[in-house]
C-alpha cells in the first residue's frame, strides 16, 4: 500500500473538498489508511487513477472459491503480524474425496465432511471445502465423482488433477460452482490456464521451488489470470514455516506482486498433518487440504484458526436485549450481565445448568466484561436501567432483579431507579445454579 505522501503527489491538490475531506492531504491520509476510496475524488486524471489503483491494491489478492454466501474467501492480507492491524480471511480447510471410491463411499465421505461442524461459544465452526481428487486417472470417473460430490455438498469445491482433459470433464460437470482448479505445474500450465479462463475459475499453481511458482504466477497474470492460489509444496514443518514466511514477507513488505496470492499446502492425514496444518494456520496458509481429518483433530484446529483470525482490537460481543432461558413466565427471576461474549455464554450455561427458567438481560458494554465495564462506567445502574427500559424486561416478570455479585454495590442505586427489589447474586458464575435454587426457595 502506498504511503500518504505517494498518494498526495498524484492528487490534483486543489483542496476543493468534493471528496468530503477538507484537503487533498487529508484525503491522501485516509487513502493510505484504507479508509477512503479513490472513487471519492472525481478530479483525478485517468493516468494518476491507474497508478494509484495499482499502488492502493492490497499486497495480497483476495481470491474466492465458489460463489454466493458460502464461497471460501482467501487472502486479502495486508500485514505480517496480527497486532499491526488484523488478519482478514481465516485459513480454509478442505478434506479430500478420492474418485477411486465407490459411488456410495463418495456420498458417505461428503456426508462425513458436512458433519465436521461444531458450535463453540456461539460460533459455528465447520469444514469449508471438499477437494475431489483424480486418483483413478480416468477423466470420466473424475467427472462423475465431481458431479456426485457437488450434488451432495453446497459449499465450495476443489478439483485436483494434473490432467487437463480430466479437469475439463470435471469442470463441465460442476458448471456454475466456480471450483478451484488444482492445478497447474510447468508441464500442463498452458492448458490449465485456458481452462481457468474458459470457466472463470481460480487456479492453483505449483512450481518446483517458490521462485518457480512466482514466475508461473507472473506468467499467468500476464496471460490474464487474476485469481490464483500458490501451492508452496511444503511437506515438512520447516518447509512450511520457511516458504510461507518468505512468500508473505515478499508480498507484504517488498510488494512483490508475483507472490501476492493466497498460499496453500496439502498436509495428508494423521498427527503430522495436524501439526503441519497448525503451522500453516499460524504462518500465512490460506488453504490446507487434508487427506483425512478426524473430529478430534478438527475441533482444536478450528479453535486455533478462530483465535488467530479474531481481531484482537474488537471484543467478541452479543447483542443487547432480553434472552429468555428455558421458558420463563411472569414470576421468573430477572438477571443481567454484560455483552462480552465469553461472559454471556458462561452465565447462560450456568443458568441452564440450574434448570430454572430465567429472563436474562444483556447490557451493551461494548464487549467489556463485568468488572472492566463497571470500572469504565459502562455497566452502572443508569446503563442497566436504560437497557431494562428499552427491552421492557420488567414488564415480563414481577420478580426481583438479581445483580451480579461483582457489582453488588450498584444494587441500592439500581433499586432506586427501577423501583424493583434488587438481590445480590454470586461473584462467580459457577455458583449461579446454587444461588438460583436458594432464590427460588426463599
Ligand atoms: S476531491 Fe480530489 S481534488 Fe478535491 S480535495 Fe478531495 S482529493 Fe483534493
Amino acid at each position: 500500500m502506498a504511503t500518504a505522501m505517494e498518494f498526495f503527489k498524484l492528487l490534483p491538490k486543489t483542496n476543493c473538498k468534493d471528496c468530503g475531506h477538507p484537503t487533498c492531504l487529508a484525503f491522501a491520509m485516509q487513502l493510505a489508511n484504507g479508509k477512503a476510496s479513490l472513487e471519492d475524488c472525481p478530479h483525478i486524471s485517468e493516468e494518476s487513477r491507474k497508478t494509484l489503483n495499482e499502488s492502493s491494491a492490497p499486497p495480497m489478492r483476495t481470491v474466492r472459491i465458489g460463489t454466493g454466501d458460502r464461497a471460501a474467501v482467501m487472502g486479502g492480507e495486508t500485514v505480517l503480524y496480527r497486532h499491526e492491524r488484523r488478519f482478514v480471511n481465516p485459513t480454509v480447510y478442505a478434506v479430500t474425496v478420492s474418485d477411486g471410491l465407490s459411488d456410495e463411499e463418495i456420498v458417505s465421505r461428503v456426508g462425513y465432511a458436512a458433519s465436521l461442524r461444531f458450535e463453540r461459544v456461539g460460533t459455528v465452526f465447520r469444514l469449508d471445502c471438499i477437494s475431489v481428487r483424480n486418483d483413478s486417472g480416468d477423466a470420466e470417473r473424475f467427472s462423475a465423482a465431481a458431479s456426485m460430490a457437488a450434488g451432495s455438498w453446497d459449499s465450495p469445491l476443489i478439483l485436483e488433477s494434473e490432467s487437463p482433459s480430466a479437469m475439463s470433464a470435471a469442470l463441465d460437470a460442476v458448471k456454475g460452482r466456480r471450483p478451484l482448479i488444482c492445478g497447474a505445474y510447468p508441464g500442463n500450465m498452458d492448458r490449465m490456464m485456458e481452462l481457468a479462463k474458459e470457466h472463470g475459475c481460480p487456479l492453483a499453481l505449483r512450481g518446483g521451488t517458490l521462485e518457480e511458482t512466482a514466475s508461473m504466477a507472473a506468467r499467468a497474470k500476464a496471460a490474464g489470470i487474476e485469481d490464483m492460489v500458490l501451492d508452496t509444496g511444503a511437506v515438512t514443518l520447516k518447509q512450511c514455516l520457511e516458504r510461507q514466511t518468505a512468500a508473505r514477507r515478499a508480498a507484504v513488505r517488498k510488494k512483490f506482486r508475483a507472490l501476492g496470492y493466497p498460499l496453500m499446502n496439502r498436509v495428508g492425514s494423521g498427527e503430522y498433518a495436524v501439526a503441519l496444518a497448525s503451522v500453516s494456520t499460524m504462518k500465512y496458509g490460506s488453504l490446507v487440504i487434508f487427506d483425512d481429518l478426524k473430529p478430534y483433530e478438527a475441533l482444536p484446529l478450528f479453535t486455533l484458526r478462530n483465535n488467530i483470525y479474531t481481531d484482537p482490537q474488537v471484543p467478541i460481543q452479543v447483542k443487547q436485549g432480553v434472552y429468555p432461558i428455558g421458558s420463563p413466565d411472569s414470576h421468573s427471576p430477572i438477571m443481567f450481565t454484560t455483552n462480552f461474549s465469553l461472559t454471556y455464554f458462561t452465565v447462560r450455561a450456568d443458568i441452564e445448568k440450574s434448570k430454572i427458567p430465567v429472563w436474562l438481560q444483556v447490557v451493551n458494554t461494548e464487549g467489556l466484561s463485568v468488572l472492566t465495564a463497571y470500572a469504565a462506567g459502562k455497566f452502572d445502574p443508569e446503563h442497566v436501567a436504560e437497557a431494562f427500559r428499552e427491552s421492557g424486561i420488567l414488564d415480563k416478570s414481577d420478580s426481583a432483579v438479581i445483580v451480579p455479585g461483582l457489582v453488588a454495590r450498584m444494587s441500592g442505586k439500581l433499586e432506586e431507579i427501577i423501583g424493583r427489589r434488587a438481590v445480590v447474586g454470586t461473584n462467580e458464575s459457577k455458583n449461579i445454579p446454587k444461588h438460583l435454587r436458594e432464590f427460588m426457595s426463599g
